[in-house]
């Protein structure tokens, strides 16, 4: 049965106070989570859907990486603004998140979708919070681990190097 998911009020002074504390945000940092995915979303290449998509990183360091969505002709090839945004992190040395913010046009808000669910998966930790903000800055929040349960992630593979020890050991056999 599908979770039953609560949508907030971003006005209400209170909840937003609860999930502040319930996620280790302090409100200055929430505010601004949901300003910058906002803003992002002027930033949206989206000729074909029209539907613009901001996302908004924090990082360990209190940093804050926005991105919006970049679509394409061929539309498979166009890119969601939560990778857009995880990708300039990472290209930027950033490896450690505290949250990440993703806002669009409508209501009830939208979620990552699955690809991007994986993506964040590689570099976010399981109980890291993705706050999902509606047109009206409502919002729903849920950690990682509940928008991808049973999910894979790079510690299930040998590391590299134990990866290389076993092709040279093959090569050798
Ligand atoms: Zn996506």
């Amino acid at each position: 049965m599908a979770p039953q998911i609560q949508i907030l009020s971003s006005s209400d002074a209170a909840t937003v106070s609860k999930t502040c504390s319930e996620y280790s945000l302090s409100e200055a940092e929430f505010k601004k989570l949901a300003q910058m995915a906002a803003a992002a979303k002027k930033d949206a290449y989206c000729p074909y859907s029209q539907f613009r998509v901001g996302a908004c990183l924090l990082t360990a360091d209190g940093e804050f990486v926005y991105g919006a969505n970049v679509e394409n002709a061929s539309y498979p090839v166009g890119t969601c603004a939560e990778r857009v945004a995880l990708g300039k992190a990472v290209t930027n040395q950033q490896r450690k998140f505290r949250a990440l913010a993703v806002a669009t046009d409508i209501s009830p808000p939208a979620s990552p979708c699955g690809m991007c669910r994986q993506f964040i998966r590689e570099f976010c930790d399981l109980s890291m919070p993705i706050i999902m903000f509606d047109v009206k800055q409502d919002y729903v929040v849920l950690r990682l681990e509940e928008l991808l349960p049973l999910s894979f992630g790079p510690e299930q593979l040998p590391s590299p190097s134990h990866a290389a020890e076993n092709a040279s050991t093959r090569v050798h056999v």
